[in-house]
């Protein structure tokens, strides 16, 4: 065993990540979350931030003291206790906005994002005569295909005439791009939105939202965001980017539990436009007559005016807890340990199982966040026999149809050694 050249350059890549570790300014912040336990007692090497983010360990306390104000203060809990009911979104909007490059007025906590892509098109997806055409990219995230189909429908159009999936060119494995700008300024006058991920979900390519956003408007057409997995993943500039809108998740990377809050991004331009359609409720109101009651709606200024119910305070706590964990460990540092830090995995990785394991995300900083998907050479059984393998090892990775396992390392609770270890857990199977 002693000749294997692999036992050194791990022996080696061991210590690297341990000092990594060591002189990572972010390392606190690991002990602010629960890391769950695997069955021998160790800590999981949880590399499932992407999927369902961990709880941060304030957020107990806090829970406990919305119940406590729900108990002591009955109706009162609205306007008393130390963060009212009332107003509870405004606490969440300068967190939010900074995560996501915005203006606070741009800003709204509210409903799931599956539902916020629905509230967004029927402001935004306006097709009209030739116009009416929806470009996504193949292999969407099957929600979000459902949620065009379904408007297309919703117009009395045909998916099959106005859905577009573009995929990559022959031979390559991404989308570039250039691809949307070649398509827009050849068929542009017939697309009516572009609805893009941010970061796609399978590849975990990350998208330059600036440039789409201007091939879309270049071309006559809406432009929307999808950043289920960018939100707290990658620095994100939207206001800037110029788009019409945004929606992301909050249970992948920020945290927020199961189900949890989801985010909107309305840009200001549209914030007093009176021409938009737009479905109503009592809480886009504006807040200053909301309770007069009135038969007349009076919209919030900004995305607040798409805001329907009042909000579930339950689920909201944790927004606002895991948002104060962003502020104090600041999107740039955590960008700069994410690089760090998957680059490391991926280093590792292409030295140590290039022959076992693909990497499919794109390597240059600017085309990835914390994920790298990755395929088993020897194909789809093998990839399904390593990610269970690692599970029944505590190495919590996901596996996406049809051969992808995804591993993200997050930057505010994951270490560099989680990494060796997932690489060393990868040569153990290899072994058998
Ligand atoms: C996670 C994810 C969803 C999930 O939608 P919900 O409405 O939150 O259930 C939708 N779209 C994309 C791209 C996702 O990554």
């Amino acid at each position: 065993m002693s000749t294997d050249p692999s036992q050194s350059t791990m022996q080696s890549a061991l210590n690297k990540a341990r000092e990594l570790d060591a002189q990572d300014p972010l390392a606190e912040f690991r002990d602010r979350f629960w890391i769950p336990r695997h069955s021998d007692g160790s800590d999981q090497l949880y590399f499932c931030g992407n999927s369902l983010g961990l709880q941060p360990k304030a957020l107990a306390g806090e829970m406990e003291q919305e119940l406590k104000s729900w108990q002591e203060l009955g109706v009162a809990g609205h306007f008393e206790g130390p963060y009212p009911w009332m107003p509870y979104h405004e606490f969440l909007r300068e967190p939010l906005a900074q995560l996501v490059g915005a203006k606070p007025h741009e800003v709204v906590a509210m409903n799931s994002l599956t539902v916020n892509l629905h509230l967004m098109m029927v402001s935004f997806y306006r097709p009209e005569g030739e116009r009416r055409r929806i470009i996504i990219e193949q292999q969407a995230f099957p929600s979000d295909r459902y949620a065009v189909t379904s408007q297309i429908r919703f117009h009395g159009l045909d998916p099959d005439d106005c859905l577009v999936e573009l995929a990559p060119a022959d031979g390559q494995r991404y989308i570039d791009e250039s691809q949307i700008e070649d398509f827009l300024a050849e068929h542009g006058d017939t697309v009516a939105l572009v609805l893009w991920p941010g970061v796609q979900y399978a590849s975990g390519q990350v998208f330059d939202l600036k440039r789409i956003a201007a091939a879309a408007h270049a071309a006559g057409s809406a432009v929307g965001f999808d950043l289920a997995h960018s939100a707290g993943n990658v620095p994100l500039a939207l206001h800037d980017s110029g788009c019409d809108f945004a929606a992301w998740c909050s249970y992948k990377y920020l945290n927020s539990g199961a189900g949890g809050v989801a985010g909107c991004f309305v840009h200001e331009r549209h914030s007093q436009r009176n021409d938009l359609p737009r479905f109503h409720g009592w809480w886009g109101h504006h807040q200053q007559s909301r309770f007069k009651m009135g038969q007349q709606f009076v919209p919030s200024p900004g995305a607040d005016a798409w805001q329907l119910s009042n909000p579930p305070i339950m689920a909201m706590a944790p927004v606002r807890v895991s948002l104060a964990e962003f502020e104090a460990a600041g999107m740039e540092r955590l960008r700069a340990k994410s690089l760090k830090m998957t680059g490391y995995l991926a280093e590792l990785i292409q030295a140590e199982l290039d022959d076992v394991l693909e990497i499919v995300t794109p390597l240059e900083d600017s085309r990835r966040g914390c994920q790298l998907s990755l395929r088993v050479r020897a194909g789809r059984e093998q990839g399904r026999a390593l990610f269970e393998y690692l599970e029944a090892n505590g190495v919590i990775t996901d596996w996406r149809e049809p051969d992808i396992v995804r591993a993200a390392p997050v930057p505010l609770y994951n270490r560099f050694e989680d990494c060796w270890g997932f690489v060393n857990h990868v040569l153990k199977w290899t072994q058998k």
